[in-house]
């Protein structure tokens, strides 16, 4: 069993500097990869920059064929790849296969409506330029680093990649050290499938490659991670400029009101926990439940919790990918219980080595960690509340604002519209991430920026206006010319257009 998944940096005799991989379940060594330095990292970006002319060219129509050929080459080896992301995160294959095909749909609908969202379009003129034709169109800024995570090593590439190739961006990837070799299957069925276009680089290592693509020359970074990573890589973008897209951590909240669903929430709240072993950034860390149904679901919780464990070859869950967060989850835990807290499933003894058993807490203080830190394990505190008033209180007090779920069956929509939070499911779990025409991003610490939909389109372009004079006005308003007639027309027409107030 490994302690550490720090991965170990390595001087081989060529001088090629290395990194090692091992497995989160068992500790073997997975492979060695290349800790990509400055001048390669700028190299790779060199390459993703000469590709982007012809990937321009290509137009959308183009794209959609290549995106479409790589979503087929990745169906075809979909079973490598599953095994891949299981082998390298330690979730479970079905997990893992999941993982793929939602990563999928994303690509599809952002193939399929790139044009329609980013192509040219009229939009009409005011009053004063109504001689002129006005359209807006939205460019590719040119290349975009991807800094991607290991808890979603496919999803994550995937839904930036089609946010960012849609709108004509290459890319360099910055997969996570704990699981690059997924990102470099990615890649490498991109090569295969599209193999005239190569604008899917990928660059390994540890943070300081990362700092080096935010460094390297690139037109923007789409950063996926942890909050604290987020600054840094804020601070390193700072100095030439290069915007970015900050995908952050979360401390997602769940609310049940007293007409809810329960055993719909109670299936919706252990799934949202403890799923990959509530390493999600939209896991539900907390639940905030009405108390003329606290005990009931209390009861369904504990229930349904204790049907889910960690540890063997067949359960649903698998070990905490990353040594040290199981640090942060004992942590989070004794703190709770020394305030008070008591754990109704797992708790302290749930935890050996790697694998963390599910987490039941209640009558948790909300200033603990535990309630206030994202924990990135199977753990779920449930409080219980005097309404739904209350409950969005204590939701939006997280400096956090990733996602939410709310069950009701009357209020659910009036109670999230009150949650300060990127988005919410009402009456199901984790759904909003799977609809691909709508935006993922968050708010707070969660981050800013969006991948998806029509703003993750957009957000990796730069809008570009044109206007076209139709037929040239007899009197000239841009211009050195402007006679004292004309200004009275304008001030006449600022009269009419601006000056009555509408009762
Ligand atoms: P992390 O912040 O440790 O690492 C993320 C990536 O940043 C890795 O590729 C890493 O090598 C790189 N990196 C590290 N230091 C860097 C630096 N100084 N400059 C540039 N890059 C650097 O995150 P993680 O542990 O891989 O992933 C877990 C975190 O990701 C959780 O907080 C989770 O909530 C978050 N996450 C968020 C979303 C979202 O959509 N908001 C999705 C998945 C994961």
């Amino acid at each position: 069993m490994s302690t550490t998944r720090t991965p170990a940096e390595t001087d081989t005799a060529d001088g090629v500097s290395t990194f090692t991989v091992t497995s989160p379940a068992t500790g073997e060594e997975l492979g060695s990869y290349p800790l990509h330095s400055t001048d390669e990292v700028a190299g790779a970006v060199a390459v993703a920059r000469r590709a982007t002319q012809a990937w321009v060219a290509i137009g959308f129509a183009g794209r959609r064929a290549a995106l479409d050929a790589w979503r087929a080459e990745i169906v075809r080896g979909r079973a490598e790849l599953a095994e891949l992301i299981h082998v390298e995160t330690g979730k479970p294959v079905s997990d893992a296969r999941l993982e793929i095909t939602l990563g999928l749909e994303h690509l599809k609908w952002a193939a399929r409506n790139a044009q329609k969202i980013l192509g040219r379009r009229s939009v009409a003129p005011s009053v004063l330029t109504f001689n002129n034709a006005a359209t807006v169109e939205y460019f590719p800024l040119g290349v975009v680093g991807v800094i991607s995570p290991w808890n979603y090593p496919a999803y994550v590439p995937l839904i930036s990649s089609a946010s960012i190739f849609a709108g004509g961006n290459a890319i360099v990837l910055k997969p996570s050290e704990l699981a690059p070799a997924t990102g470099i299957w990615l890649a490498e069925a991109f090569r295969r499938a599209v193999p005239a276009h190569p604008v899917l680089q990928v660059v390994t290592g540890l943070g300081a490659t990362g700092a080096a693509l935010c460094r390297g020359g690139v037109d923007k970074i789409a950063f996926t991670g942890s909050t604290a990573t987020g600054k840094l890589v804020m601070a390193s973008c700072a100095e030439n400029l290069v915007p970015v897209v900050m995908e952050c951590g979360g401390k997602d909240a769940l609310v049940v009101d007293a007409d809810a669903d329960l055993d719909a929430a109670a299936d919706a709240a252990v799934w949202g926990a403890i799923a990959n072993a509530g390493q999600t950034c939209v896991a539900v860390e907390r639940a905030y439940v009405h108390e003329a149904v606290y005990d009931q679901f209390v009861t369904k919780v504990t229930e349904l919790a204790t049907t889910v464990d960690a540890g063997r070859p067949d359960s649903k869950i698998g070990p905490i990918t990353l040594p040290k967060q199981v640090v942060i989850i004992r942590e989070q835990i004794e703190d709770a219980l020394a305030r008070g807290g008591r754990a109704l499933v797992g708790g302290i003894d749930g935890i050996t080595g790697n694998y963390v058993q599910p987490t039941i807490l209640v009558d948790v203080p909300e200033e603990s960690s535990a309630v206030t830190e994202e924990t990135f394990g199977p753990t779920l505190t449930i409080a219980k509340v005097r309404d739904a008033d209350e409950a969005v209180q204590r939701v939006n007090a997280s400096r956090y604002g990733l996602g939410s779920t709310v069950f009701s069956r009357r209020n659910g929509r009036g109670i999230a519209d009150r949650i300060r939070s990127g988005a919410t499911s009402v009456n199901g779990v984790l759904v909003h991430p799977l609809v691909p025409s709508l935006p993922l991003g968050g708010v707070g610490a969660s981050g800013f920026g969006r991948v998806n939909g029509p703003d993750g389109l957009r957000e990796f372009t730069y809008a570009k206006s044109t206007t076209e004079q139709r037929f040239p006005l007899p009197l000239r308003i841009a211009s050195f010319s402007r006679s004292a007639r004309v200004d009275k027309l304008v001030d006449l027409a600022t009269a009419l257009l601006h000056g009555r107030r509408r009762k």
